[in-house]
């Protein structure tokens, strides 16, 4: 089983609301944490976002996930594109980074900054996730922030960036969700772009008890899988937590009731595979 969203560093994100503490704890210490969570569900391998202001020897804000990592071995590291760095340095060292094979992935947090897919800022990034053959992931949906504006994180606009660009393969964060019909037509129309499932709800496992309880949990489950099933593309879903924002065990067995049983080998497994090929992903461990 593999995760392709989660947060083991904070991503320092403009006004977002806290990440738990012990993020910024020693990397041994979360390398523990995370390992137990990863031990509990069942988790294989795990591949986390880096954060935004990264230092000049490191643009895409990995080092201190790569930090984690060498604790870590299936902690593969997402770089941060910053679409308001694009100053030929910068990129210089972006590739640098990208050439030393240490990212497996790059992602722009849509909303969180105020900038569009289709801002002239993202170019440069997606022209170097083509050169590299690694996917470009963007936040779509819901901004866990104040000063955010949800406007340009919606995953409408991920249609314009996958026509113009044939050549990256775009993942949409979060499914686009709550604008989950919307994500599933851009997903269903351009054979470019996947989605994760992460972050579609969160809280603890007493949040999740509670939301079962009520009836909610069900019904998110029921709107989620009508707009999966208008895709046909399940092998362009990818199991994903936005972990430590929720339980790694909580969201997986959520994450099961999206699709039928015949899809799980591919959603919690395969799919990831074969769109992060950077990664040395440990074969075989059984999908829950
Ligand atoms: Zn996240």
């Amino acid at each position: 089983m593999i995760d392709m969203h989660i947060h083991a560093v904070n991503p320092q994100l403009p006004g977002v609301k806290s990440f738990p503490t012990f993020l910024d704890g020693s990397p041994g210490s979360v390398a523990e944490i995370l390992r137990a969570q990863m031990q509990e569900s069942g988790t294989a391998a795990v591949l986390g976002m880096g954060h935004l202001n990264g230092t000049a020897d490191d643009p895409l804000g990995v080092a201190s996930t790569l930090a984690i990592a060498q604790r870590l071995p299936n902690l593969y590291a997402i770089g941060v594109a910053d679409p308001t760095r694009v100053d030929t340095e910068h990129l210089q060292r972006v590739e640098s980074q990208l050439r030393s094979g240490s990212v497996v992935a790059l992602k722009g947090y849509l909303g969180y900054l105020y900038h569009g897919p289709d801002s002239p800022g993202y170019v440069p990034y997606l022209e170097l996730a083509a050169k590299y053959d690694i996917p470009f992931i963007f936040h779509t949906g819901d901004n866990w922030s104040t000063v955010a504006k949800v406007k340009f994180a919606h995953p409408l606009l991920i249609d314009e960036v996958a026509v113009e660009h044939r050549q990256v393969k775009f993942v949409m964060a979060h499914f686009g969700n709550p604008w989950t019909t919307d994500a599933a037509e851009v997903m269903y129309k351009n054979e470019n772009v996947w989605a994760d499932l992460s972050g579609i709800l969160v809280g603890d496992a007493t949040y999740f008890a509670r939301m079962t309880t009520t009836g909610s949990v069900q019904r998110t489950v029921e709107r989620v899988r009508q707009a999966i099933e208008y895709t046909e593309c399940f092998d362009r879903f990818l199991y994903a937590t936005d972990w430590p924002l929720v339980s790694m065990t909580t969201y997986r067995d959520f994450v099961r009731q999206l699709f039928d049983e015949e899809h799980h080998q591919s959603v919690f497994q395969d799919n990831a595979k074969s769109l992060f090929k950077r990664c040395r992903i440990p074969a075989d461990r059984t999908p829950p």
